[in-house]
């Protein structure tokens, strides 16, 4: 990439697969130290350090049912069969009562199994006689009991480093006696939208003004992820106030992004002022919507300089951004979001960029997933991605694809 020059030796072109490429072998030098936090706040953040499970998950055998604990060898499976109930033993009981042969213990869910049970009988199935029970016939030894380490045993590998911590991970964490996890620390990022035609929400729109939705979308899109961007300006098409809060921003975050100016119009400075503050690493890449997205750096931080039409700006946040603010935390599926599923109408294309198009998905009775183009693909209809859940991927080299072919689609992040 040259650091002088004309502006246009900066276009690239790249293929999606190859800026993506790009854009993770910019991040993993660059990977975010590890923290502590409260296992509260650690939900989607990424472990720093493998899990190691330190006792048997459970700790102790116990039932999974509420009934009686017996042992097994004392029940007639072809008939019924009397037991005295010679104690009784609760969740959280640190006492286990004994009992002999020919007896049982009455016991609830998640209660230590008396030393010698080995089945539990539920109460469904059992009819009380004073204090004795008539066990019906057919229980079966062994049943309804959760032995010591049968989810996972001590010294067990639970999760790795880069795995994201779920909601199921955040609980084996906490039974795994944790109260904070150790995660990569979140990246800064610092959002910017640029342009002259552009008002808050809250502001009248004077002719030729329309309202900054991208603020919103990104910000949306940042806070799927947990992160929190700094408070975000909103700038003129302007050189000099480009560069001096790309300066900024680029002296205190990890990660700059922008949306809007990073054409090739003769308001569009953004790709002159990166390669003057630090370096371009690319700029264009073949998809559409989104083609003129650049990558660079300036400071201590990358920047990511995304095309103003609301769902170019989308787009290029999930194609690129999105894996690399989870590639600077180490995640192991740092752009795995993607499934299969069948078009259910033909597409077609002229051009050989990668195409996203948004659609309906649908899960059918066939067990396959059915992606529906909506109309309105126009880069600057929010209507079409706001109706969406997915984004069809069409291949750079596709021209036709006929309906039933399968397809990658990217799901939007969003509420259901
Ligand atoms: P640009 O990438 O600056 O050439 O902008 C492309 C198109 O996106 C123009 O029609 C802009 O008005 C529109 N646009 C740019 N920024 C925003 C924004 N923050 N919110 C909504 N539309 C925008
Ligand atoms: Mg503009």
């Amino acid at each position: 990439m040259p650091s002088s020059g004309s502006l246009a030796d900066f276009a690239t072109h790249l293929s999606v697969d190859a800026a993506r490429a790009r854009v993770r072998d910019l991040c993993v030098p660059r990977a975010l130290p590890a923290e502590s936090i409260d296992l509260e706040r650690a939900l989607g953040r990424v472990l720093a350090s493998d899990v190691i499970v330190p006792h048997d998950l459970p700790p102790f055998s116990n039932s999974a049912m509420d009934g009686y604990a017996l042992q097994g060898a004392d029940l007639a499976s072809e008939r019924e069969r009397r037991f005295r109930v010679a104690g009784c033993v609760l969740a959280g009981a640190v006492q286990v009562p004994r009992f002999e042969t020919g007896e049982c213990i009455r016991i609830t869910t998640g209660a230590p199994l008396p030393p010698g049970a080995d089945t539990v009988v539920i109460k469904e199935h059992v009819r009380i006689d004073g204090d004795e029970i008539i066990v019906e016939a057919g229980q079966r030894s062994g049943a309804n009991v959760r032995p010591a380490g049968e989810d996972y045993r001590a010294g067990e590998l639970a999760m790795r480093v880069g795995d994201r911590l779920t909601p199921a991970r955040l609980g084996v964490l906490a039974s795994c006696g944790h109260a904070t996890a150790r995660v990569a620390r979140l990246p800064r990022v610092a959002l910017f939208v640029t342009g002259d035609e552009l008002v808050p929400p809250d502001r009248p729109l004077r002719f030729g003004q329309i309202h900054d939705s991208n603020r919103y979308s990104l910000g949306g899109l940042l806070r799927d992820l947990g992160i929190e961007p700094e408070p975000i300006a909103q700038l003129r098409d302007d050189r000099d106030a480009l560069r001096v809060a790309l300066r900024e921003a680029g002296e205190c975050c990890d990660v700059v992004i922008s949306s809007g100016g990073v054409s090739a119009g003769e308001a569009d400075f953004l790709p002159a002022v990166v390669a003057e503050l630090g370096r371009v690493h690319f700029w264009k890449v073949r998809m559409k919507p989104g083609m003129p997205v650049l990558c660079g750096e300036v400071g201590g931080a990358l920047v990511f300089a995304l095309p103003g039409n609301p769902v170019a700006t989308i787009a290029t946040f999930l194609a690129l951004v999105r894996p690399a603010l989870l590639a600077l935390q180490g995640a192991n599926a740092f752009d795995a979001r993607v499934s299969k599923a069948r078009l259910a109408a033909a597409v077609s294309k002229k051009h050989d960029r990668t195409e996203f198009l948004r659609a309906r998905i649908q899960s059918r009775d066939d067990g396959a997933l059915w992606a529906t183009p909506l109309p309105g693909q126009g880069s600057g209809m929010l209507r079409g991605v706001a109706e969406a859940d997915a984004l069809i991927v069409v291949p750079e080299h596709a021209r036709e694809l006929a309906a039933g072919e399968v397809v990658d689609v990217v799901p939007l992040a969003g509420i259901d």
